[in-house]
């Protein structure tokens, strides 16, 4: 579905990403984990083109792009393929939760109104706000805003959704019902990549276990072995830091 070759990105002369190669398979949910400050945010944002990336090259379905050379064709394409829920949910203010979720269907995707609107509709069905269509994200809770950013990625119908630790700016009350959410994404074999802390649900819900540092990848495995039975010291370091 997704696999990224010698991914390397820069910011001037602070090398972030050395290298990063990493294949991601239809339906398989892929945990990334490591300290702050290494470069987990700034891949996810590679792979989106929200970030530029200095080179390497990015497979998504049956497109191949040098990333370095990438077209804004290319972006444009690979962008269709993925989408992103944000650690602040970025919801547009001014915009009702049925609004924030038709839109990208709208200006993007060139959809009519009236058939983005039902398709929000029915995503506000499955994330279990349909009473809330016309609410204001000011009017919702953390919960609930993040809910409808996961549901804005959801209406995409993009192949691999990008979370960036989607829970780390909520009030600990709403963790539970936005993890239940991206739980119930995960049961529909909807393609993931994550970065989080959330231990248990990495453990509960991953494929695979990636952990970076100092902008490579050190270990990946299933969960089971990452966590019970890491091979590098570094995994291991960080680990016991976190756990
Ligand atoms: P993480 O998500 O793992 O905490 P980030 O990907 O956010 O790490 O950041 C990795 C490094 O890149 C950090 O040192 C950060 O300061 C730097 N960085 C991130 N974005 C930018 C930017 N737009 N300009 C310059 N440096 C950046
Ligand atoms: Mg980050």
């Amino acid at each position: 579905m997704i696999k990224l070759t010698g991914l390397r990105k820069q910011f001037g002369d602070a090398v972030v990403l050395d290298g990063i190669d990493l294949t991601v398979a239809k339906g398989e949910i892929v945990v990334i984990i490591g300290p702050s400050g290494t470069g987990k945010s700034t891949l996810l944002r590679c792979v989106n083109f929200l970030e530029q990336p200095t080179s390497g090259e990015l497979t998504v379905g049956d497109l191949t792009v040098n990333l370095e050379k990438a077209s804004k064709q290319d972006i444009l394409q690979l962008r269709r393929h993925t989408a992103f829920v944000f650690q602040n949910y970025a919801l547009f203010a001014n915009k009702t939760a049925l609004e924030n979720i038709a839109e990208r269907l709208i200006v993007v995707d060139r959809w009519s109104k009236a058939k983005a609107h039902e398709r929000a509709r029915e995503i506000l069905e499955r994330i279990g706000l349909a009473d809330k269509a016309d609410s204001y994200p000011a009017s919702l809770s953390g919960g609930q805003q993040q809910r409808v950013g996961i549901g804005r990625a959801m209406a995409t119908g993009a192949e691999v959704i990008l979370f960036d630790e989607p829970t780390s700016s909520l009030d600990p009350e709403w963790v539970d019902e936005v993890l239940a959410l991206m739980k119930q994404l995960a049961a529909e074999h909807q393609t993931m990549i994550l970065v989080t802390h959330e231990m248990a649900f990495a453990r509960d819900v991953a494929d695979r276990v990636v952990f970076i540092e100092g902008g490579r990848i050190v270990e990946q495995g299933p969960p089971s072995e990452i966590f019970y039975h890491p091979q590098d010291p570094r995994t291991r370091d960080f680990l016991q830091k976190i756990l």
